[in-house]
């Protein structure tokens, strides 16, 4: 790999929206957060007939996990919950243009899983099967057809794949703008540079109303959703809620553009590495872990980890070895104990929901997590029972792993 520019450009997810707007003093519900959760969950709660909603953003729409993500949309998980979330997701991603008027950049060319152990391929065997049995083409590949399918692929080490073709990639602040877009035509507030510091319940936890107290003042309501992505955690503990979720850095890199065809190139990724790469118009798009993990709200780039990169593109692909790096940046995954998602209303504050936790793979899930959360809100029956996914079960059936986890 040649040596980096070290630029830091990030896509800029302010775009055409006009999204300043005085903070009210009253609102029925109160999203914290304009990510791909906040903006979502705004649109469908609009779209229920539900009046008076702001957004409050302490940066601007989009600007932190969803503007950092790969940008990848995949069904293959372990957990059924995931996979019917994601592919609801997909459907919505695969229609978004029409329904919404914004060109999300969608390729669909497949993710690709590279399994270098027989723990892998059992535990990749048993969940391939769940996707097929709801409805999903994914399959097992052998080392002939990940190579067939992947030619730039150093198949040594490797024993098998697993593959589904509807996967793919878009751009995530696009998909925001294009809810936070729709939201604001159906009347949603969105004050942004507007940060959350504290709720005031007037000493009471018995009863849904609340105020929230930001930096623009006070704004009460009836309902609160905590969407704030890895920084979730510490706006429970303003209110008293434990939200389990800890920010883990991870960096990607995008090269200059590529002299090959990446026209049918899958996002492609070493499951034991956690090493991945996909097209990017028209270069590439690489991530990896850091080298020792940094739990922390650090998302500055590591100067480090350009070179750890290096040897996982070496290793595993090392064809894509003389790309050159364009630029790159760093975000937070926002990780829970089992690496699934906390979505739910808190038992202990009623009216205070919470849509957090989603372990590094959010952004895809984002469009059908926020037509779930809507329904829990205006009661509703979701089109999936997520009452799995409520942070109680850290207390009462245990933790519930999702294994699909880059
Ligand atoms: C490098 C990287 C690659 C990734 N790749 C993928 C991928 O390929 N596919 C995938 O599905 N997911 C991916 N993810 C994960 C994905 O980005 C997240 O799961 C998803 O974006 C979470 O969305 P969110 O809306 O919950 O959080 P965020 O997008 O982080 O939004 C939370 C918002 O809350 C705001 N906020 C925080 N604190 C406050 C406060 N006190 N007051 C007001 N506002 C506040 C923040 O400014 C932020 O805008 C990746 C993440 C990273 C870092």
């Amino acid at each position: 790999m040649e040596s980096p520019t070290a630029s830091t450009t990030t896509p800029n997810t302010d775009g055409v929206l006009d999204t300043t707007r005085a903070l009210p003093a009253e609102a029925s519900v109160v999203i914290i957060g304009a990510g791909v959760m906040g903006a979502a969950i705004a649109y469908h709660l609009a779209e229920r007939g539900v009046s008076d909603i702001v957004i409050v953003e302490r940066d601007t729409p989009g600007a932190g996990s969803t503007s950092k993500a790969a940008g990848g949309v995949r069904c293959q998980f372990s957990d059924e919950v995931n996979i019917a979330l994601a592919a609801r997701g997909l459907e919505v991603l695969r229609n978004f243009e029409t329904d919404f008027g914004v060109d999300i950049d969608l390729v669909s060319n497949g993710y690709l899983f590279l399994l270098d152990n027989d723990d892998d391929v059992r535990a990749f065997t048993d969940n391939v099967a769940l996707q097929q049995r709801m409805g999903l083409d994914s399959r097992m590949l052998t080392l002939a057809e990940v190579a067939e399918l992947a030619p730039f692929v150093n198949t040594e080490g490797l024993i098998a794949g697993a593959f589904n073709p509807g996967d793919g990639h878009c751009t995530p602040e696009a998909v925001v703008a294009g809810f936070v877009t729709a939201a604001r035509e159906r009347g949603v507030t969105v004050v942004k540079n507007c940060e959350v510091a504290g709720f005031d319940t007037d000493g009471r936890t018995d009863r849904r109303a609340t105020s929230v107290i930001t930096n623009q003042g006070p704004i009460s309501c009836e309902q609160v959703v905590v969407a704030a992505g890895a920084w979730s955690g510490p706006i429970g503990d303003m209110a008293g809620v434990d939200l389990p979720v800890k920010p883990l850095r991870r960096e990607i890199m995008v090269s200059e553009p590529v002299d090959f065809d990446t026209s049918r190139m899958p996002f492609t990724i070493d499951f034991s590495t956690s090493y991945y790469v996909h097209p990017e118009g028209s270069g590439l798009l690489f991530g990896c872990p850091d080298e020792v993990d940094d739990w922390s709200f650090n998302d500055k780039r590591d100067p480090n980890w350009l070179a750890t990169l290096a040897e996982h593109i070496e290793a595993r692909t090392p064809e894509l070895g003389e790309v050159e790096a364009k630029h790159g940046w760093a975000g937070l995954y926002e990780m829970t104990p089992d690496h699934n998602a906390l979505i739910g209303e808190a038992e202990e504050r009623p009216g205070f929901f919470y849509a957090c936790g989603f372990s590094g793979h959010g952004f895809l899930m984002g469009p059908a997590v926020g037509e779930v959360v809507a329904d829990l809100m205006t009661g509703r029956a979701p089109f999936v029972d997520v009452a799995a996914m409520d942070k109680r079960r850290f207390a009462t059936t245990g933790l519930r792993k999702e294994l699909n986890v880059i």
